[in-house]
């Protein structure tokens, strides 16, 4: 896990809590401070470096020195995040604690909550690489949501109304989730969500609808864009289930994009995801009359290194020129692995004069990845293809077809060389 920080585990029971400290320990990397009682806790806590670190507090609520309502005011006192553990479940008990602002109520009596606390925490986690914003007029209601997603770990933002939302939004760099209420003067929460909508797709920003009335707002905030809605009478847990399905969704929307379009063996583009940025690069390029040098990039002799030093070998080399291929390039630049030892590069503002491209081929020949005792010579081969910024309306696919050929007679004058179209 990226970030640093600690969870603070609180329970009379050892076994207990060694248990949800291993979960969270092997399944997140995370690390865990044990106590088993207040006295305990209170000490990790006014230790210098215990109280930065700790970002999270889990607490049992039967502890040797402390009373139920004790423990709670005391965590939330010092406005840690908390996370109430407890065995039974208990109308009365329940409400109490959920009058505090803790983060949820779990109970222990069964080995999934184990699965559900590794869960919990892996969410505020990675809540923390999160940006939220809050939107309503009524201060009193913004200051409680912004509380409530401040202690789920998300940075805040905060707006009174519509117009400075959907600002704030246009100028903030990530946004993940937007948490607006209806009723606003001017722009009102259906409005700014048609408006958010515009930029920020439904499987990139979360937008959750909130109004205090019944009736048509929740289908319409849903049908003009928003991912949920919920009334504004909620219970603090069901905010935090709705917001943690909503984040999730997109973070899986995120996660099966980033597999769709890298290779996974070298990190870089596939040749679905190079084709279709390269094509938009070119585009914008080529109206704005800027030279694009295209490049075909293969690696000599690979077989031989597969045959002669393994597989894996060959693989290793493959992530090393990709590291550098990755390395050389400029932001605007699109390099992919179009597949086997076969790479494309499309680079602005580059023609036939540029030591570009023999750099590339000199740094590659001049790698010598060592492989047990002995070093090996990897050499790469390049055709380019330029094309100036004169207007000429040539197709990417042109240019790659031209540098293709250019790769061909590299080879067949003796390889390691740079050839242009
Ligand atoms: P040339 O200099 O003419 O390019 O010769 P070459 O041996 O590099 O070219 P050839 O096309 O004959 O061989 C490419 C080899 O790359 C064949 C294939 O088994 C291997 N290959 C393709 N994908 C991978 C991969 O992901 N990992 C490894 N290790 N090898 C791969
Ligand atoms: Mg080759
Ligand atoms: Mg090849």
């Amino acid at each position: 896990m990226a970030r640093p920080g600690r969870v603070l585990l609180v329970d009379n029971s050892r076994t207990f809590s060694m248990v949800i400290a291993a979960a969270l320990t092997d399944r997140l990397e995370i690390e865990v401070t044990i106590a088993d009682s207040l006295g305990a806790a209170a000490r990790v806590l006014d230790d210098e470096t215990g109280c930065d670190n700790v970002v999270l507090v889990i607490s049992g609520l039967v502890l040797p020195d402390a009373k139920e309502s004790e423990i709670v005011a005391f965590f939330t006192g010092r406005d840690l995040p908390l996370v109430v553990l407890t065995g039974t479940f208990d109308t009365a008990s329940r409400e109490r604690i959920l009058s505090h602002p803790v983060i949820d109520y779990v109970l222990k009596d069964n080995p999934s909550s184990i699965d559900y606390v590794v869960w919990l925490v892996r969410r505020i986690w990675r809540n923390r690489d999160m940006t939220a914003l809050v939107v309503d007029h009524t201060p009193s209601d913004r200051a409680m949501l912004s509380g409530l997603l401040h202690l789920y770990g998300f940075t805040v933002l905060e707006a009174e109304d519509g117009t400075q939302g959907l600002t704030i939004a246009e100028t903030t760099p990530r946004l993940d989730l937007v948490v607006t209420d209806y009723e606003m003067p001017g722009l009102d929460g259906i409005q700014l969500v048609r408006r958010l909508r515009i930029r920020h797709p439904r499987d990139r920003l979360a937008i959750i609808g909130l109004s205090s009335s019944t009736g048509a707002i929740s289908a319409q905030f849903i049908k003009n864009g928003a991912n949920d809605y919920l009334n504004k009478a909620f219970q603090p847990e069901e905010l935090f289930c709705r917001i943690a399905q909503n984040v999730e969704n997109i973070e899986n929307i995120a996660s099966l994009h980033a597999l769709a379009t890298t290779d996974p063996l070298t990190g870089l583009r596939n040749r679905r995801s190079f084709f279709e940025l390269a094509q938009s690069r070119f585009r914008t390029l080529t109206q704005s009359g800027r030279p694009v040098a295209v490049a075909m990039i293969d690696v000599d002799h690979f077989k031989r290194i597969n045959d002669g030093w393994g597989h894996d070998c060959g693989d290793r080399v493959l992530i090393e020129l990709a590291r550098v291929l990755a390395e050389t390039t400029l932001d605007g630049d699109v390099v992919g692995r179009l597949g086997g030892e076969e790479f494309c590069l499309l680079a602005a503002d580059l023609d036939e004069t540029s030591d570009f491209f023999d750099s590339l081929r000199r740094t590659v020949a001049a790698l010598s990845p060592r492989f047990g005792d002995e070093t090996l010579h990897v050499t790469i081969s390049i055709g380019v293809c330029v094309r100036a910024g004169d207007g000429r309306a040539d197709s990417l696919r042109a240019l790659l077809t031209a540098a293709d050929r250019a790769l061909y007679n590299a080879k067949r004058l003796g390889r390691n060389r740079v050839e242009y179209a």
